[in-house]
């Protein structure tokens, strides 16, 4: 089932994120939506508090049929309750969007390399290292599960220019191939 996705402003994207338990309900049907959510809009993540749920679970992957080309290949991956242990000093700049700010698109610095703990979607703990853009698409929407955005990364000349873009979002005036909310 296709979730309609939250836009800027609605107070759920501010939220942090809770931790979850097997027990969550219905997570295993909430963990196959929000990958058909993501898949609809042409994402390449999606994090719980974007389909209105703050809760700590993300999902990251291109649609079927989409792998070539896209620098995640075929790399999916769903994460629960994700702790990043470590960030690298390097840094790297490089563009992002956000389902949840459509139109706006940015060069935004992070951790070239990073190290996350998350529970998979059998609750075992994982712990692995990421880099690139992996680790460039996890930071991103793990920042979702702290109630931060994208566009609070950019440079204060920029965050000005995008000011009337994004309220124009917050009036419901975003057009998108997608239902959003
Ligand atoms: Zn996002």
């Amino acid at each position: 089932m296709i979730l309609p996705i939250y836009t800027y402003g609605n107070p759920v994207l501010r939220k942090i994120a809770e931790p979850i338990t097997k027990d969550y309900p219905q997570l295993p049907e909430l963990i196959v939506n929000m990958f058909d959510t993501m898949y609809n809009a042409d994402g390449v993540g999606l994090a719980a508090p974007q389909v209105g749920l703050p809760i700590r679970l993300l999902v990251i992957g291109v649609g079927p049929g989409k792998e070539e080309g896209s620098e995640l290949g075929n790399f999916r991956i769903a994460m629960i309750n994700p702790v990043i242990l470590s960030f690298s000093d390097e840094v790297v700049s490089g563009e992002e969007g956000c389902l949840s700010i459509p139109g706006i698109h940015e060069s935004v610095n992070r951790a070239q390399k990073i190290v996350i703990r998350y529970n998979d979607t059998d609750f075992n703990e994982h712990t692995e290292e990421y880099e690139g853009y992996k680790a460039r698409v996890i930071q991103h929407e793990y920042d979702h599960l702290e109630g931060n955005l994208f566009t609070d990364k950019v440079t204060p000349i920029r965050r000005q220019l995008l000011k009337s873009k994004l309220t124009n979002i917050v009036k419901g005036k975003a057009r998108t191939s997608y239902k959003i909310k």
